[in-house]
């Protein structure tokens, strides 16, 4: 069966736009203009009238956390209730009625005390016993970094005041009991008490990730999903397209910590690229230091609004090399998480060490986030051809805090469109669920360089043209993962992944980008998403 979409405004990835395009099976056929497609076009064909619509190649969201969206889509949104810790417990309550949501718990997250109108302090258990006395409840704050549990998770996880937490964890007490406060570490007894996830459960989490996805348009996407177990994940992702629901490509970004775990995952039948068209073993992710928000990305000197910290190194330079160089050995390329600049040189560091141990022909190893940068890692990054996994929408909220975090090496962070002029890629995407997936929110970032709601640019001369922002978000997300022959563009012989827009991004001024709607997605020729 063949498809004729005509008088669009297509951008096929090249210029000018064209008006047309055919799609036949699961992949184009032609790109240009409406007489040439309608040619193509036999009677038992469809024809689609455009309207005059914009269309592009689906959105390819090149770092992201499938699984743990659909898992956040299931939390209670305290984020939307905190204005008042009555508010909290009042939502929360109604939550409770369907049951628990989480492994037999009631699991919240984004409450902050600072934005409470009635009381100054943290929840604590008493507060969440009136969400349940009946299931266990946890209510993370908005950083992550403390956590409320009632009297009957208290009791179900047989906590004390004085029980043993792992690191830096500490357990709050108020008389000698525990409070129901966990913070840092001890946050973990929470998930480590609760029942094993199952794989129905997380088939569960990525349909729901699924369905927002689509519905922004995306058609690819970089996932990190380790922190479940990867046989269990690769499983449910396979019984997903057997039954056709992964509406989503995934290109693994295959989160490990050591080299004995990634050889022995390796060496189950995971060698890098083996997968097809919908799953995909993908590169090695670490994640190798913290965010700039919480001030743990790890810095070369303190930061200017605490100088009491540098940040946290989460590996040593030994275990990096060792890490990153067993990937590249295997012929793995690896995505590393690198946000301070202290960090960003011990993981370049490793990449250049691993390379010239053993050159390769074709290597992508790429930084994501790639936040705060140096002028002299900059030229480094492009001696090294690394790539670069970007997340422009961070400017929305970074673009107002990084000078007064950072100082004056925010004259030369975020410097995606300086890496992009040395030749080097620059793929887009969002973090997900650290921030929403839609894409065209991220594009108006790239474009203003200033928060969504407007506001000052932060180094405009990094701006992205409204092209270069596509290109992040469609042809430079299939390079990362070395699929720019197959889709990313819309061309004959690639998959049929695109997107019709409400609007003309070329022609929309760049504060109103964000605001653009998604109208269609389709997936190899078939539509997955539909607005009305
Ligand atoms: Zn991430």
């Amino acid at each position: 069966m063949r498809t004729v979409f005509f008088n669009g405004r297509v951008y096929t990835g090249g210029w000018p736009l064209a008006s047309a395009f055919a799609v036949d099976g699961d992949e184009f056929i032609f790109a240009g203009g409406d007489a040439e497609a309608l040619a193509l076009a036999r009677p038992e064909d469809g024809r689609v009238d455009l309207g005059g619509r914009f269309v592009c190649a689906g959105f390819n969201d090149s770092h992201m956390h499938l699984l743990s969206y659909g898992l956040a889509l299931r939390r209670a949104k305290l984020n939307e209730h905190t204005g008042s810790l009555k508010d909290l417990v009042d939502y929360f309550r109604g939550f409770a009625a369907n049951g628990p949501n989480e492994r037999g718990w009631l699991v919240g997250r984004g409450w902050n005390q600072d934005l409470f109108s009635d009381t100054r302090r943290m929840p604590n258990r008493f507060d969440l016993d009136e969400v349940s006395r009946e299931y266990p409840v946890a209510a993370v704050r908005c950083c992550g970094h403390c956590a409320v549990v009632n009297s009957k998770a208290i009791e179900l996880l047989g906590l004390a005041a004085d029980t043993k937490v792992p690191g830096n964890g500490v357990i709050g007490a108020e008389n000698g009991e525990p409070d129901g406060r966990l913070y840092e570490e001890a946050i973990g007894l929470i998930w480590a008490g609760m029942p094993q996830v199952g794989k129905e459960d997380v088939k569960d989490m990525i349909r729901a990730a699924c369905r927002r996805y689509s519905a922004c348009g995306v058609t690819s996407c970089q996932s990190d999903d380790y922190a479940t177990p990867w046989r269990m994940v690769n499983e449910a992702y396979r019984e997903l397209i057997a039954a056709g629901e992964l509406t989503v490509r995934v290109n693994e970004q295959c989160n490990f910590g050591d080299a004995g775990s990634l050889m022995e995952f390796i060496g189950a039948g995971n060698a890098p690229g083996t997968g097809d068209n919908m799953f995909r073993v993908g590169p090695l992710k670490m994640v190798a230091d913290g965010s700039l928000g919480s001030r743990t990305a790890f810095m070369s000197r303190p930061y200017a609004d605490d100088p009491s910290t540098r940040g946290v190194a989460v590996y040593s330079q030994e275990t990096l090399d060792e890490v990153i160089g067993c990937a590249h050995e295997r012929g793995m390329n690896v995505a590393i998480h690198a946000i301070g600049d202290a960090c960003l040189d011990r993981v370049l560091n490793a990449v250049e060490k691993a390379m010239a141990k053993h050159p390769r022909a074709d290597c992508r190893h790429g930084i994501v986030h790639c936040q705060i940068t140096r002028r002299d890692q900059l030229e480094r990054m492009a001696r090294l051809n690394m790539h670069i996994y970007a997340q422009t929408v961070f400017l929305d909220y970074d673009s107002r805090i990084v000078r007064a975090r950072v100082g004056d090496l925010a004259d030369t962070s975020y410097s995606w469109k300086t890496l992009m002029n040395m030749g080097l890629t620059v793929s887009n995407g969002t973090d997900c669920p650290v921030e929403l997936p839609d894409a065209l929110r991220g594009i108006q970032c790239a474009v203003t360089r200033a928060p969504l709601s407007g506001g000052e640019p932060y180094l405009p001369g990094e701006a992205f043209t409204v092209r270069e922002a596509l290109d992040s978000y469609t042809s430079a997300g299939a390079r990362a993962s070395f699929e720019e022959n197959r889709k990313g563009r819309i061309a004959p012989g690639m998959l049929a992944d695109f997107v019709v827009l409400g609007g003309n991004p070329f022609d929309t001024p760049a504060e109103e980008l964000s605001r653009i709607p998604v109208r269609e997605t389709w997936l190899g020729g078939r539509r997955v998403y539909a607005a009305d």
